[in-house]
């Protein structure tokens, strides 16, 4: 590890004003990633700023037509919450089976979001509901907001404070879990909103999470998961890795979709 200096602010302006004084500052949420990323020397912040004592920043909140999850809302709250349960079944699903115990209690909403690792959970539900990110200085939909392999909209010493999402007809996640570190070989969130079917795919492809549109006009046409038999994600897309072919994770796209069809359809 690097040395650094480490804040604990209060609010988020103080957050905020931190962050702006140094180039080289980064948030800390959960740590579950960042921590392991210092210790390996893989990256040198000046200043860690802990976003740990702002109390405003974690909780959930349930409003007529949508969940909002504030950005330092550990997952096993959300995984934990009769009220997500309630309004969105799969979100709460999704969020328990992040990682494992310690993993849940420790990881955010928002460190999980701003890192857009390919193989993250949430970034499915985020871009498969609609969701918009809420931060500090604007409102940012999901499918501006995940750019890429670990690349998202954010700008330096931008914030999230938030993560909204609005309530769908119906929807559900599967996924095919590494059984090492539970992080998704593929995962699929299909969701039934008001505007049509909505398929995003994470832990597959090359380029992260994304919108699978030709499973959502499959879908739009007829709802069950023989429209999808027949669909191929581009296997030279997907990632290629000690753990799997691009070939494996293109079809494991596929099953995980259509059980997902077949979960909402009972
Ligand atoms: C063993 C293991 C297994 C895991 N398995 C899974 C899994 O199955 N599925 C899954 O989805 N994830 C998994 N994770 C990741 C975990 O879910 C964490 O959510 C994720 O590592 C980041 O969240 P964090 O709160 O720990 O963020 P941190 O590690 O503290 O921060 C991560 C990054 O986000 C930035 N950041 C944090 N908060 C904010 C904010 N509010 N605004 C702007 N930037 C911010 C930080 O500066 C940093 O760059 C696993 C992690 C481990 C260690």
């Amino acid at each position: 590890m690097f040395t650094f200096s480490y804040h604990r602010p209060a609010s988020v302006d103080d957050a905020l004003a931190l962050a702006a004084a140094e180039d080289e500052a980064k948030y800390l949420a959960g740590g579950q990633t960042l921590l392991p990323t210092l210790k390996q020397r893989l990256a040198s912040p000046s200043d860690l700023v802990d976003l740990g004592d702002i109390a405003e920043m974690s909780g959930i909140r349930v409003e007529e037509d949508r969940v909002v999850v504030g950005a330092m809302t550990p997952h096993a709250d959300v995984a934990a919450s009769a009220a997500v349960r309630a309004a969105i079944p799969a979100l709460a699903d999704l969020a328990g089976r992040i990682g494992d115990p310690a993993v849940r209690n420790r990881g955010t909403i928002g460190g999980s979001v701003a890192n857009n690792d390919p193989s993250a959970d949430y970034p499915a539900a985020c871009l498969g509901l609609g969701a918009t990110i809420l931060t500090t200085v604007r409102e940012i939909p999901a499918e501006a907001f995940f750019q890429g392999l670990f690349e998202t909209a954010l700008a330096p010493a931008e914030m999230i404070t938030a993560v909204s999402f609005p309530v769908p007809l119906r929807a559900a996640y599967e996924k095919f879990p590494n059984p090492a570190s539970r992080y998704a070989m593929a995962g699929v969130l299909v969701a039934v909103t008001p505007a049509g079917v909505r398929v995003a795919v994470t832990g597959a492809s090359q380029a992260g999470v994304f919108r699978w549109t030709e499973a959502e006009a499959a879908l739009d046409a007829a709802f069950a998961p023989e429209a999808l038999v027949g669909l191929a994600l581009p296997a030279e897309d997907m990632i290629a890795d000690i753990h799997g072919s691009g070939a494996y994770r293109a079809h494991l796209a596929g099953v995980m979709a259509r059980r997902a069809v077949a979960r909402l359809l009972g």
